[in-house]
């Protein structure tokens, strides 16, 4: 087992690629904090999988966009869980409008949701990382926030600011031996992409920018976050890993 004894947090664990993420990481040995927003159902749900691989897994509410909700959730895992080693920031929503008409509402919520979120949970658990002198800190990002996209430049920008806060915080937790690395999924089939999946015209168009000619699924790309939470990625910070089936914008 490649994370045996770890304990992970992952940030909107409940769903969709989080929740692949989070059994993954249970199937490889760590105790995981699953956090999500409002669907305690789903979180529950998983939390049980966890059990059933026989790992320990803890259900947290918490708006990864406060500082203070996200900090406690830190906190909490240390509690629970005896510590933090690894930390997935994983949770996202979208909030699609074009520039000339977007609410500087929806400009905020999703800036804060993604980017902010990265800076909160960083440094909390950055805190106790830096103490016990291991860390694996993994973010997310998206295809948007490589090539642009038309009609959602707030989770696009979001999105690019996460691979400067990544390659920064890499550089200033390296002496900590924290690595810290990003992940670029490809269009998935989750909640998030249902219109992608459902509306045919849409899903041509779109499956045909991916060489590999269709969208993942979440336990297709959940093994690259178990490959960076390892030691097999000791060497590794500051990188961006795409596994988006050859996505050529
Ligand atoms: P999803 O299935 O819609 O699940 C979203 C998760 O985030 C849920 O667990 C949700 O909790 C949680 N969440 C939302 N807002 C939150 C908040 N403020 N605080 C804490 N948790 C919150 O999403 P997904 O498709 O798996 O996406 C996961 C990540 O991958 C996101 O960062 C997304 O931008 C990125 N991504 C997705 C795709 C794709 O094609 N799906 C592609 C590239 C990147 P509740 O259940 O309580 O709402």
């Amino acid at each position: 087992m490649k994370l045996e004894g770890r304990k992970a947090i992952v940030t909107g664990g409940s769903r969709g690629i989080g929740k692949a993420v989070a059994l993954m990481f249970a199937k490889e040995g760590a105790d995981v904090l699953v956090n999500y927003h409002s669907n305690d159902a789903a979180a529950r749900e998983t939390v049980a999988e966890i059990e059933k691989l026989g790992r320990r897994g803890i259900a947290v509410a918490a708006d990864v966009a406060d500082y203070k909700s996200a900090q406690n959730m830190v906190d909490e895992c240390v509690k629970q869980l005896g510590g933090v080693d690894i930390v997935v920031n994983n949770a996202g929503v979208s909030k699609p409008s074009m520039l000339l008409k977007m609410p500087e509402a929806d400009w905020d919520y999703i800036i804060n949701v993604h980017l902010k979120a990265a800076f909160n949970t960083t440094q909390a658990a950055g805190r106790y990382m830096k103490e016990k002198n291991y860390g694996k800190i993994i973010n997310v990002i998206s295809t948007a926030g490589i090539f642009g996209t038309i009609g959602q430049i707030n989770y696009a920008s979001a999105k690019a600011g996460i691979i400067g806060f990544t390659k920064s915080a890499s550089r200033e937790l390296g002496r900590y031996n924290i690595n810290v690395n990003v992940i670029c999924p490809g269009i998935t089939k989750t909640e998030m992409t249902g219109k992608l999946q459902s509306d045919e015209k849409l899903r041509k168009i779109y499956e045909g920018r991916i060489q590999l000619g269709r969208f993942g699924e979440p336990e297709e790309i959940a093994p690259a976050f178990v490959f960076l939470a390892s030691d097999d990625a000791s060497y590794i910070t500051g990188q961006v890993l795409g596994v988006d089936g050859g996505y050529i914008g």
